[in-house]
């Protein structure tokens, strides 16, 4: 027997053979965590503390639908299941706001390229399709893990016959939000911060035929929205953001029931016309909250390393966690493909990793507030900003593209769409507003000197 520091013992006689990397966590990224690493390094053993999804009906309590894009794709076509997913996907084309009785479709690319939307279980149940068909891969469910032992890598674990103790090489904390994994970093000094937002989200099951399936739409009202997004049953999955506590509309002061639905009815018009039994739905439907983890540490010696949303949770509004976990994966088999040994690998994936998961999980929580406050009208800024993207196409690409059609690191569009805010600033300071609107040659004339490859944008000045 072995006991653990707050004195529970564990059996340690039960052997199932050679666990070899431990992975706690079968969700989204532990499955694809396993499918890239079983093949290079041997053994994989992904520990889930819930059933098996593929047995039981029912949501787990988190979106129905995500969305897919260039990070996300790239991971599952090097898996060999992008062309499974694919036919379950539906192509998004860009955003639709209902705003005042108008709708207004902004493109998700210039080229009009889509992100895909999948159902969360859907591809889940792929993942871990491919992941147990794998040889040396085992999945093995109800199966809690309390804590991590980095000293003598191994897992605490709790199921039906009791606590027990997995001795292994190396252990993935791939466990979400609310990881057990993290914590054996922060005994270790890490610095970890799980905040709650001040945001929550209600699940809203909304009928298909009154809206185009080609984007995904959204109600904006400054301190509440409502999104809809297509699925491949022809219905939409629905969400409704609003704050959590404070006064209304938030859920605190709405208290449920027909409060709800008389918030919702007042905010929401058109959905609510829509949507049969709203009122039930709002009554019935559980308020989930959402959480950000930043942590300073993501790995240990060569024992130990977090992937995804244990150690990057962030707010959904771009879309991105999964798709930043999928890509952890893929760099972590990257570095450690790249690196001698296990301690410079994964050295290696959290230098690389921790700037880019800051940068999109700041971005993502930016966006709400782009879309729930679209602007009345544009400023000169934006109208400026708008124009030189579209005269320097080549130059520069809009944010929410390169984070969904590219590869690029997160950290470097943050710092070149920061860039190009302080170009836009400079240009009206210089030249002032009439600028936004001057012919385009004369803004090319302008604009060119500062922005050719000889002379960048830190050494104009606008850095
Ligand atoms: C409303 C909403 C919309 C979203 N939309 C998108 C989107 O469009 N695109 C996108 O890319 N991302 C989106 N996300 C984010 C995405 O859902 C997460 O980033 C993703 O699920 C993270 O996967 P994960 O495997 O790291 O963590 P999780 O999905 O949380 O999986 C963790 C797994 O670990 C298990 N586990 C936890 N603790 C233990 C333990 N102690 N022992 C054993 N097992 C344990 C859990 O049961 C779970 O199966 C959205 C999130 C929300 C909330």
């Amino acid at each position: 027997m072995h006991a653990d520091d707050t004195g529970h013992a564990y059996d340690t006689g039960r052997t199932d053979g050679d666990p070899g990397i431990v992975i706690v966590g079968a969700g989204l990224v532990g499955a694809v965590t396993a499918l890239y690493l079983a093949p290079r390094f041997g053994p994989v053993t992904l520990l889930e503390k819930r059933a098996d999804p593929r047995r039981v009906t029912g949501g787990q309590g988190r979106s129905l639908t995500v969305m897919l894009s260039a990070r996300g794709w790239r991971v599952l076509a090097d898996l060999g299941v992008a062309d499974a997913v694919r036919e379950i996907c539906v192509p998004l084309h860009g955003r639709c706001g209902h705003l005042a009785g108008r709708a207004h479709v902004t493109p998700y690319s210039r080229d009009r390229q889509p992100i895909w939307s999948v159902e969360r279980e859907r591809l889940h149940r792929i993942l871990l399709d491919a992941a147990e068909a794998l040889p040396g891969v085992r999945v093995r469910f109800e199966q809690r893990v309390h804590s991590v032992d980095l000293d003598d890598p191994a897992v605490l674990v709790e199921d039906r016959q009791g606590r027990h103790r997995i001795g292994c090489r190396r252990i993935l904390g791939c466990d979400g939000a609310h990881s057990a994994a993290r914590a054996a970093l922060e005994a270790r000094g890490a610095r970890a911060e799980l905040r709650k937002l001040e945001l929550a989200y209600q699940e809203i099951d909304v009928p298909g035929g009154w809206l185009d399936r080609a984007t995904m739409h959204y109600w904006p009202t400054g301190d509440a929205m409502f999104a809809a997004f297509p699925m491949p049953s022809g219905e939409f999955s629905g969400s409704l953001f609003m704050r959590l506590e404070g006064p209304a509309p938030s859920y605190a002061a709405a208290a449920g029931g027909r409060d709800l639905f008389d918030m919702f009815a007042a905010h929401f018009p058109e959905p609510t016309a829509a949507i049969p039994d709203i009122a039930g739905q709002l009554a019935t439907k559980a308020v989930s909250t959402l959480s950000v983890v930043r942590c300073d540490r993501w790995v240990w010696q060569d024992t130990f390393a977090l992937l995804g949303d244990s150690c990057h949770a962030m707010a959904p509004f771009m879309g991105h966690g999964m798709n930043c976990g999928f890509e952890d994966a893929r760099i972590l088999v990257d570095c450690l493909d790249a690196a001698s040994d296990w301690t410079a690998g994964l050295a290696a994936y959290e230098k690389s990793r921790t700037e880019d998961a800051d940068a999109i999980s700041h971005l993502s929580y930016r966006h709400y507030f782009t879309m729930a406050n679209p602007p009345r009208e544009e400023t000169a800024a934006d109208v400026l900003r708008g124009r030189l993207l579209d005269l320097f196409p080549d130059r520069f690409v809009p944010l929410y593209e390169s984070c969904a059609f590219t590869e690029e690191s997160y950290a470097s569009v943050l710092r070149d769409d920061q860039r190009l805010d302080r170009l836009v600033a400079e240009l009206l300071d210089r030249h002032g507003r009439e600028l936004a609107a001057a012919p385009d040659d004369g803004l090319r004339a302008r604009v060119s000197p500062l922005i050719t490859d000889t002379v960048s944008l830190e050494d104009s000045g606008c850095s």
